[in-house]
């Protein structure tokens, strides 16, 4: 399933009978939590019932309301685990689903929504294969529907590749691949931090309850809002950029960084984005493989020798073979070798296309194409 983001802009009109869907659904969420030892199927025949005492429910699509008893389903499987089961109170219930059906995007600015109407959207990419709508209502306030789109089942039994890419991600910049292409870290980190530090000092500084901390808390939760949207544009821009030109790809394993003692905005934002950086490219590339980090930035790229160096040099000279290259150059570029490597051991040596010095020999004829300055 791939899923995409688009902003909706519901007419005064809209927006109240959105409203009221969302309280419809609480309401049914919360008499559902009631039953409990309904099952989803029993929740579901009760549902016909219900809508014989409750007129006002046949204004709903009744596939949204199987989706909400399948909530409350759900739901119950988290206590069994320990969870805690609560009724859901105006403000932590913000979204509804269509399944299947009662959806139709009828161009690329209208999605018409069974029982509700036609809604103008913008549409940035184009879903195709549609399963589920989910309509959703930010903190902020504005809606959003979430389209799950099919995607085509592909077997992985057989690895052929014409085009592999190692790819290093970093805090300096965002990434730097073994195509030498980089890619900065974009403006909405670096512009965008300062204003969201006010605007976390600005909740914390006024009084708990009073409606200027509410408006504060409104602010921040729409700067947290605007970030997000454009970190999944980026996001989704790179991905493609990467999954369209290469059909295999390597990562390094991220190490989870310590964010207890390191928890500044900027690190958290960027934590955040490679992981979603990393999801995406699992679900558009044609086969993304994860190689251990250890090492990547230490070693030669070129003869292997290692070369400590702390985080600070951001160039790497082997003192050994002299190539001078870019520290994460030659770190992404040690992530395609050490990926390509694992790959061929894995497999079976009849369906070995290259043996792993081949792979060697070859990586190191594409380097020597790339400028290396010689003592
Ligand atoms: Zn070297």
């Amino acid at each position: 399933m791939l899923n995409y983001k688009f902003r909706l802009y519901p007419t005064k009109e809209q927006e109240l009978v959105l409203e009221q869907t969302l309280d419809g659904c609480r309401w049914l969420y919360n008499y559902l939590l009631d039953k409990n030892n309904m099952s989803e199927y029993d929740m579901n025949y009760a549902l016909t019932e219900l809508k014989e005492q409750h007129l006002w429910l046949r204004n709903y699509h009744s596939k949204m309301l199987q989706m909400v008893a399948k909530q409350v389903a759900a739901a119950r499987k988290v206590v069994a685990k320990g969870g805690k089961l609560s009724y859901r109170k105006k403000e932590d219930f913000n979204s509804f689903t269509y399944n299947q059906s009662g959806f139709r995007l009828e161009s690329d600015k209208q999605l018409s929504l069974s029982k509700i109407g036609s809604i103008r959207i913008v549409l940035h990419r184009k879903p195709v294969n549609v399963k589920q709508v989910t309509i959703c209502r930010s903190k902020a306030g504005r809606w959003y529907a979430l389209v799950a789109c099919q995607l085509p089942r592909r077997s992985f039994t057989v690895i052929r590749y014409r085009n592999p890419v190692g790819i290093d991600v970093g805090i300096a910049k965002f990434c730097h691949d073994s195509d030498d292409h980089v890619e900065d870290n974009p403006q909405f980190l670096t512009r965008m931090l300062r204003p969201l530090r006010r605007a976390h000092r600005r909740v914390s500084r006024r009084q708990i309850g009073s409606s200027n901390h509410e408006k504060a808390k409104h602010m921040l939760a729409r700067l947290y809002e605007r970030i997000s949207n454009n970190r999944r544009d980026f996001l989704h821009k790179l991905s493609t950029y990467y999954s369209s030109r290469y059909d295999l790809i390597f990562l390094e394993r991220l190490r989870v960084s310590n964010l207890t003692r390191n928890h500044r905005l900027a690190r958290k934002i960027l934590d955040a984005s490679w992981s979603t950086f990393k999801q995406m490219l699992q679900y558009k590339a044609n086969r993304v493989i994860e190689v251990e980090p250890a090492y990547t930035s230490v070693d030669c790229s070129r003869c292997g020798h290692p070369v400590p160096k702390s985080l600070a040099v951001r160039t790497h000279v082997c003192t050994k073979c002299r190539a001078v290259l870019d520290r994460d150059y030659n770190a992404s570029l040690n992530i395609r070798k050490r990926g390509l490597e694992s790959l061929l051991l894995l497999l079976p040596v009849e369906r070995r296309e290259v043996t792993p010095a081949e792979i060697v020999q070859r990586s190191l004829k594409q380097e020597e194409a790339h400028e290396f300055i010689r003592g």
